[in-house]
């Protein structure tokens, strides 16, 4: 879609000409602009004379710092660490970090840009930000991941505070990363403030449901989804990309919605089982072990394993109805979006953050695939952070039931409003349009009236 706007072709140019070399973070802006574009037109004025555009994308502010450890052979080790804290005009910068070599500022940026309007859908009072570091937990002693943990937090913790920053976890940072984080927040300050991380074990503040949110947020919001469409996700069989935090749970709730998940990966392959996957194993795998996908054929000796070897990830050739990718950026290209629809795809969710190229989320509109967009569908993670952190504050907790019950409300709340803005803007099955537009529309209200800031 090209766009027709002058301010809209301006900011964008603008954008693509100071950031070369962050092509992660030009794909995020390119697809909010594209899709936002209806909206800006009918207030254009309005937004140029206040530079609304210019400001939505730039970040408020971009923390880079070095981070030094050392590991258990005694040799210093020095990471870069970031935060980006891109837009606390909803409330403050809350996002997850990000622990894992490829870890950049565009990838940063592009992240933390999403996450302001992922905040936005829940309706929730939180802004957008993303952090991380490119330390690759991978292989690392429990030891150096502590190390690692205290020497970043030493830093980061200039930067945030439960009316500041909340960060929580994303890829490499799960439950054991948190607690270390939150432990050395807690000895430098002396002081517990809980709601200054979330994602926290439940024994310290931290909240049910969070471990399982994102995963089982997508499957409610595939589910309203798939039922605004007349169709009904039992005895559908699904394919999973990846088998960490968002896999898993989202794997769990699809099971328990009558759907047979028949392959799940990690960056070396995947395993395929036809009369569906062991979520048990994988959970020992995954969340005791730490180990690879591959070591499934020990336990289920009969079920095939594929190499990632090629282009198309190997999981991708596994035909399946429902297809929910939840690893990391760019897994689905076009040649992989071709070859999912060619296996008689009929929906996709975005469980991580914007695993779909634009050509590939295009191509799947174009076809009539129903694609649920990252920045709706996995929100349920940082809502119920959100949750985490207003039971902090009451020194309080709910149950399992009232969470999730909280967080079911909140899922189907944001497809309602993608729903609404994809049909007010005449793109009723663009989800992505829908999700774009409705959050465009809070966030440059607000922004505009708290000034020029
Ligand atoms: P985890 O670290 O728990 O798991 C990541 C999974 O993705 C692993 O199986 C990993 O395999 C795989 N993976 C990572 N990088 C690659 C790659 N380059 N190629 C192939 N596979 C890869 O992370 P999460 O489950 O927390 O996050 C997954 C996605 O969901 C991310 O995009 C994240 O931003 C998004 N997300 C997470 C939320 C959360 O609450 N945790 C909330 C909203 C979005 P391997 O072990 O081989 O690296």
């Amino acid at each position: 879609m090209s766009l027709t706007s002058e301010y809209t072709k301006k900011v964008l140019d603008e954008v693509q000409y100071n950031h070369p070399n962050e092509p992660e973070f030009l794909q995020a802006v390119k697809e909010v602009i594209t899709t936002i574009e209806p909206a800006v037109k009918q207030e254009e004025e309005r937004y140029k004379k206040t530079a609304l555009l210019e400001r939505l994308t730039e970040p408020e502010r971009i923390i880079s710092f070095r981070v030094p450890w050392v590991d258990d052979n005694g040799q210093v080790q020095v990471n870069r660490g970031y935060r980006v804290q891109f837009n606390g005009t909803l409330g403050p910068y809350k996002g997850g970090l990000r622990f894992h070599p490829t870890v950049n500022q565009s990838i940063m940026k592009f992240l933390a840009f999403e996450q302001v309007f992922k905040n936005a859908l829940t309706g929730l009072p939180i802004g957008g930000g993303k952090g991380g570091s490119d330390f690759d937990p991978k292989g690392k002693s429990d030891n150096e991941i502590m190390s690692f943990c205290q020497s970043f937090m030493n830093e980061l913790q200039k930067h945030i505070g439960q009316d500041i920053d909340i960060p929580a976890g994303d890829i490499g940072v799960g439950g054991r990363e948190i607690g270390f984080l939150f432990g050395q927040f807690r000895r430098i300050r002396n002081s517990y403030e809980a709601g200054v991380l979330t994602g926290k074990g439940i024994e310290y503040g931290g909240s049910l449901v969070r471990k399982e949110a994102t995963g089982y947020g997508l499957m409610y919001f595939m589910r309203e989804m798939l039922n605004a469409n007349n169709i009904n996700l039992q005895n559908k069989t699904a394919i999973i990309s990846g088998s960490g935090n968002v896999a898993i749970y989202a794997a769990e709730k699809a099971m328990q919605m009558g759907v047979k998940v028949i392959a799940m990966s990690d960056s070396n392959g995947c395993i395929y089982d036809n009369n569906g996957i062991n979520l048990d194993v994988i959970k020992k795998i995954k969340e005791v072990e730490r180990g690879r996908i591959k070591d499934y054929l020990q336990s289920c000796p009969n079920v095939q394993y594929y190499e990632n070897n090629s282009e198309i990830q190997a999981i991708y050739n596994i035909k399946a109805d429902i297809v929910l990718p939840c690893a990391t950026q760019n897994d689905i290209n076009i040649e992989c979006a071709k070859r999912l629809a060619e296996n008689g795809v009929i929906a996709v969710g975005e469980g991580a953050n914007m695993p779909c190229t634009i050509e590939a989320a295009n191509y799947f509109i174009e076809q009539g695939i129903l694609l649920a967009p990252a920045k709706a569908a996995n929100a349920g993670g940082v809502a119920t952070s959100a949750l985490e952190m207003s039971q902090n504050s009451m020194r309080y907790f709910w149950s399992f039931e009232e969470v999730d019950n909280k967080l079911e409300n909140i899922m189907i709340n944001i497809f309602n409003m993608c729903q609404q803005a994809a049909q007010k803007y005449n793109c009723p099955k663009n989800y992505i349009a829908g999700a774009n537009l409705a959050a465009f529309k809070k966030v440059a209200d607000a922004m505009i009236a708290q000034g020029i800031i």
